[in-house]
């Protein structure tokens, strides 16, 4: 159920003040620790950022897709790894649940995962399987009343921090979507091991780790949906809603990154003007201006079919290319205006730099979205 209008506008107020008051002033000390500050995890909790799209059932905000992609403008305007904190919640960390979950496990996990008592974290890659998901090889062999995993997942967003994985894991061996199947499995429990946190490009603060299994053993409740079978379909379903997130993160990112550079533009002086003023430059304002105003009108055109419940599976492909790829080209652009400014880190221009590359790569490389939204394509015209 969508949120009145007033409401809705009351909490992207809320959380653009938020933004613009606690997170952007903050940005530099997350860069310099690799750790979000615990007061602003509180304050990002009380805002009910960690539970936007987990159902008012299960305690969280219920936003409708539309409704989160537009708080998402708003988050993006800032580092993208606070939004990597409560983002996995009401994305990747979460979603398996409510899409597939059983009751018990929608009523023991949801309502801690939409307050932020527990983060969530999503483990489909491994070393040996990334773009090619259905080759994963994690193992999951029923003993009794308990399934034992073995095997290793790689680049896990927020592993060292998470409270509950979504592990995709082989429950036969036959190269099929339904030979996996989806486990709920705890921090603590015996067998499950958490690597170092990764040395990364960008996005300090938002961590990554591999995760290992070593005969971790987890209860028979553990399988989602109590069936075997359906995490690689659940997994792409996930996705397919993920994509949109991220679009919307892009969205927010380009629009702040052109905010950076108009400022820039308009106070640096050469040959005794304004750079703004010349005209090479206002081309590059105006192509990224010209790319941020499509992807935000196609990022809210996918949410609203999404919320009409059609299949957005190309839509959604479309949207994560093209934002994606854009926010690159925003990024470049914006470090190009700020001239050797741009190079230098106490620019927020250039950390941003490094922290959107991520975006072509995971919940789908740009290669792996062109070759869905053909698919896709194709079967529609033939
Ligand atoms: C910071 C970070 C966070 C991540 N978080 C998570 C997470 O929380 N959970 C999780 O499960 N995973 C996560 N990932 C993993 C991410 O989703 C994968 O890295 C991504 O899907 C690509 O897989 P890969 O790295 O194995 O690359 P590969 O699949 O080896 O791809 C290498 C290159 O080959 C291209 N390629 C592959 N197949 C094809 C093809 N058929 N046609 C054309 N080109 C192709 C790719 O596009 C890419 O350019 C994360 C990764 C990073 C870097």
């Amino acid at each position: 159920m969508a949120l009145d209008t007033e409401t809705l506008n009351l909490l992207i107020d809320a959380v653009r003040r938020f933004v613009h008051e606690r997170l952007i002033p903050a940005e530099d000390e997350l860069a310099a620790s690799g750790e979000v500050p615990p007061d602003i995890v509180n304050e990002m909790r009380d805002l009910g950022l960690f539970g936007l799209s987990i159902s008012p059932d299960f305690d969280g905000l219920g936003l409708t897709m539309e409704e989160e992609v537009r708080v998402v403008f708003e988050l993006g305007q800032t580092s993208p790894a606070f939004r990597s904190l409560a983002g996995t919640n009401i994305g990747i960390g979460s979603q398996a649940i409510v899409l597939a979950g059983t009751d018990e496990q929608r009523a023991r996990y949801l309502p801690k995962l939409a307050s932020g008592e527990l983060i969530g974290s999503f483990a489909l890659t491994e070393p040996d399987a990334g773009s090619d998901a259905m080759s994963l090889r994690v193992s999951a062999e029923r003993d009794g009343d308990f399934y034992v995993l073995n095997g290793t997942k790689r680049y896990i967003t927020n592993a060292p921090i998470a409270g509950l994985f979504s592990v995709m894991a082989r429950t036969a061996p036959e190269r099929r979507a339904n030979s996996i199947s989806c486990f709920l499995v705890e921090a603590g429990t015996p067998g499950l091991i958490i690597g170092k946190p990764d040395k990364k490009m960008g996005q300090a603060g938002a961590l990554t780790s591999d995760v290992v299994f070593d005969n971790c053993r987890v209860p028979a409740s553990a399988l989602l949906g109590g069936e075997e079978g359906n995490g690689f379909r659940t997994s792409m379903r996930v996705l397919d809603k993920g994509r949109l997130h991220i679009s919307a993160l892009c969205v927010g990112i380009a629009d702040r990154l052109l905010r950076d550079a108009v400022k820039y533009a308009t106070e640096r002086k050469q040959f005794g003007q304004p750079i703004a003023e010349f005209q090479l430059i206002q081309a590059m304002i105006a192509d990224s201006q010209a790319e941020l105003y499509a992807a935000r009108c196609m990022v809210l055109d996918a949410a609203r079919m999404r919320d009409r419940g059609e299949n957005t599976t190309m839509q959604a492909a479309c949207c994560k290319l093209f934002s994606t790829e854009m926010v690159g080209r925003v990024a470049d652009r914006a470090v190009q205006i700020h001239g050797g400014a741009g190079y230098m880190s106490e620019y927020a221009v250039e950390r941003f730099y490094r922290d959107v590359r991520l975006f072509r790569i995971f919940e789908g490389t740009s290669q792996i979205q062109q070759l869905v939204i053909a698919r896709e394509t194709i079967k529609a015209h033939s």
